[in-house]
């Protein structure tokens, strides 16, 4: 069985960077790619706030950058999705993944992020790839002369709002309050954009049409007065979920389900640390993404030389006493 001394579950930036400091610490990481190389960020149009690029950079840009940096370092890169891990045995850990392969791995940095929140209403799954979205930059083209929405207040949605005006004839935003929750530099832009309109205190109870998005059913929060809303896309961008799936019963969590870590981002499990979205659900940025992969890696090295040492420097039969 294929034996590693790291594995880094997930290659969004917080995976890319616990792998490019492990790998300068000489420790040969393997990353698990998982479905999307990059994660959430390589569907991001533009990066406008990581700090070093003044111009910005494009999100696919920045994934390579990233995954070529740790590659020159040593990292590796297995393209597949784990399936199931057993991090309650003891170490060395077992990852499986989704071709096949059964991994052993001394020390685990878990990085799985997150995945778009969905509005769990009628047609919203019918309909995904037919005017229902969560991504802008994937799927923005295909809207190009229609009137479409986006749902949610949040920095998300405006700025994938705005991105989606380059395409659409006009995009309107349907928030459940009448404030938004985006920070005033994007809700200044949004304001000031010809194309952008803003549906106040209304949800959506319905997305409906004939083979494809022909409208949406709006309720107002306030009145509880429906009509339906003539519309060929609908964009959600409510927020997201931690990827926990298969840390269930295996690493502890908050009630919200984000993987638990302490300030040298440990899990409840020795030797498995995490990062990123999936154990941060306040900050979300690229930036602290990296910080916290930074941070995972090196803890990462330093609990496994200690550990090294201490195993070399007491015999196995002394390690495990028997009992009688
Ligand atoms: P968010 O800040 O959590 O905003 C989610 C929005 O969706 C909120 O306005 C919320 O309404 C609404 N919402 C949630 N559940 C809903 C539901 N079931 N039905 C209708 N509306 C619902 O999420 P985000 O916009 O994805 O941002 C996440 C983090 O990433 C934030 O920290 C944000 O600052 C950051 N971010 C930053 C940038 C940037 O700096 N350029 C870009 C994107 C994201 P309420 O307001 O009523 O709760």
């Amino acid at each position: 069985m294929q034996h590693e001394k790291v594995i880094v579950i997930g290659s969004g930036p917080a995976g890319l960077t616990a792998a490019l400091y492990t790998a300068r610490a000489q420790l040969n990481p393997l990353v698990i790619v998982g479905p999307q190389l990059g994660g959430q960020v390589a569907i991001t149009h533009e990066v406008e706030n990581y700090p070093g690029f003044p111009e910005g950079l494009s999100g696919p840009d920045l994934v390579e950058k990233m995954r070529a940096q740790a590659e020159r370092f040593g990292a590796r890169y297995e393209y597949a999705s784990v399936s199931e891990v057993d991090f309650t045995h003891g170490r060395p850990f077992t990852v499986k993944t989704d071709n096949g392969k059964i991994l052993l791995a001394d020390s685990v940095v878990v990085t799985s992020g997150a995945s778009p929140r969905k509005l769990q209403i009628p047609g919203e799954d019918e309909y995904v790839g037919r005017g229902v979205s969560y991504c802008g930059t994937c799927d923005g083209f295909f809207f190009r002369g229609k009137d479409i929405v986006v749902v949610g207040g949040g920095d998300s949605a405006l700025e994938e709002g705005i991105f989606l005006t380059r395409f659409a004839n006009k995009v309107e935003v349907i928030h459940r309050r009448d404030e938004l929750r985006a920070g005033p530099f994007l809700q200044k832009r949004a304001f000031n954009n010809e194309k952008m309109s803003f549906v106040w205190n209304t949800v959506i109870d319905e997305i409906a049409g004939e083979g494809a998005v022909d409208h949406i059913v709006l309720r107002d929060v306030n009145t509880g007065e429906t009509r339906q809303h003539p519309t060929e896309g609908v964009f959600i961008f409510i927020g997201h979920e931690p990827n926990n799936s298969i840390y269930k019963d295996q690493l502890e969590m908050d009630e919200e389900g984000y993987v638990i870590t302490d300030k040298l981002m440990r899990t409840s499990v020795e030797g498995v640390f995490a990062a990123g979205e999936i154990q941060d659900p306040i900050y979300r940025q690229v930036g602290t993404s990296v910080g916290q992969g930074t941070a995972a890696a090196m803890s990462l090295e330093r609990w496994l030389s200690e550990t090294e040492a201490e195993e070399e420097e007491t015999p196995a039969n002394e390690a495990t006493p028997e009992l009688n």
